[in-house]
């Protein structure tokens, strides 16, 4: 069984950003994300902070809005109309979830395009169903991709089953698997909350890609020997021993699961650290785009 170690693969993905910036900097480039965070779920700062001190690791230009619970739509509007202006800026990224009062469908389409490095704007939905290269691809099915790719896994021919059909992982990810080329050309099957007797479905997955926000949900009996396992899932999980009162598991049960696989993703150390590699690839390449059109 191989191990795909998402560690090991976004530290490549970040030496290849660290040098075109390098590049770029040659230019007199410097690649800037600014990062909005409304209110204090203190799961979604903590992911602005990492965000943040990747950027500034890396050398990027990095900045961070924090802004209370209270501030109305049109407050935020303005501030995504002043970065879709700033020329330091080629990203920009509005943490989700925002509070309940922002209309978040609405924000995102006030991102310019062009800066939308988490690629949820309509235009980068359809640019990915379109197979634009120019689109942004949402993180996190982009970094699921790269996995495959790096591990050596061939997609061309393959059935793909993904569990989950949000528009941040399970949709993007079906778009990318079915695609033409490198790490497309599978046949895919999306299935969700309503599929029916979906362990019928997995079991003839040859790649399997589980985003369900379900601890420990894929089973063997879902799994057939020798597939691959890629676990994007992330779920706290009460854990006494551990230091902060709980611990991090996929939505796999990795320790059963596991044995059947050819390869498989772990959780933590697999797709979460290429969540935000990607992000950092994403913001290079809007900078790249962005200087070429101006
Ligand atoms: P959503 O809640 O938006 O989507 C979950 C999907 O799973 C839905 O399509 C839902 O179906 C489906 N689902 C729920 N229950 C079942 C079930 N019993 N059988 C089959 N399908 C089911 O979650 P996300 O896509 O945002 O995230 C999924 C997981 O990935 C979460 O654990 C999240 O924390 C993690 N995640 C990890 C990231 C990373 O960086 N590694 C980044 C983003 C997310 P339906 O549509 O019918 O409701």
């Amino acid at each position: 069984m191989q191990l795909i170690s998402g560690t090991q693969v976004a530290e490549k993905v970040l030496a290849e950003c660290k040098s075109d910036i390098a590049q770029l900097a040659s230019l007199g480039l410097k690649p800037g994300l600014a990062v909005v965070l409304i209110g204090d779920d203190p799961a979604s700062r903590a992911y602005v902070r990492s965000k943040d001190k990747k950027c500034r690791d890396l050398g990027l230009h990095s900045v961070k809005h924090e802004l209370p619970a209270s501030t109305t739509q049109q407050e935020l509007l303005a501030l995504v109309g002043q970065l879709n202006l700033d020329p330091t800026i080629h990203g920009i990224l509005v943490q989700s979830p925002p509070p309940k009062h922002i209309n978040e469908a609405a924000i995102v389409q006030a991102i310019d395009p062009a800066k939308d490095v988490d690629g949820f704007h309509p235009i980068n939905v359809a640019k990915l169903a379109l197979e634009d290269p120019t689109g942004f691809v949402p993180c996190t099915p982009l970094g699921c991709q790269r996995l495959l790719l790096e591990a050596g896994i061939e997609t061309s021919g393959a059935h793909a089953v993904v569990v989950g059909r949000s528009m941040i992982v399970g949709k993007p990810m079906a778009l990318l698997l079915m695609a033409k080329g490198k790490g497309g050309d599978a046949t895919v099957t999306v299935t969700h909350s309503r599929t029916r007797d979906l362990a019928s479905i997995t079991r003839t997955a040859d790649i399997l890609i589980a985003a369900i926000g379900r601890p420990d949900f894929i089973r063997a009996e879902h799994v057939k020997e020798g597939a691959v396992v890629i676990d994007v899932g992330i779920n706290r999980v009460d854990d006494l021993i551990a230091e902060k009162g709980y611990r991090l598991v996929g939505d796999v049960a990795f320790n059963e699961v596991a044995p059947k696989c050819a390869a498989i993703t772990p959780v933590p150390g697999g797709v979460g650290p290429m969540t935000i590699a990607m992000l950092m690839a994403n913001t290079l390449k809007a900078c790249k785009q962005l200087n070429a059109s101006r």
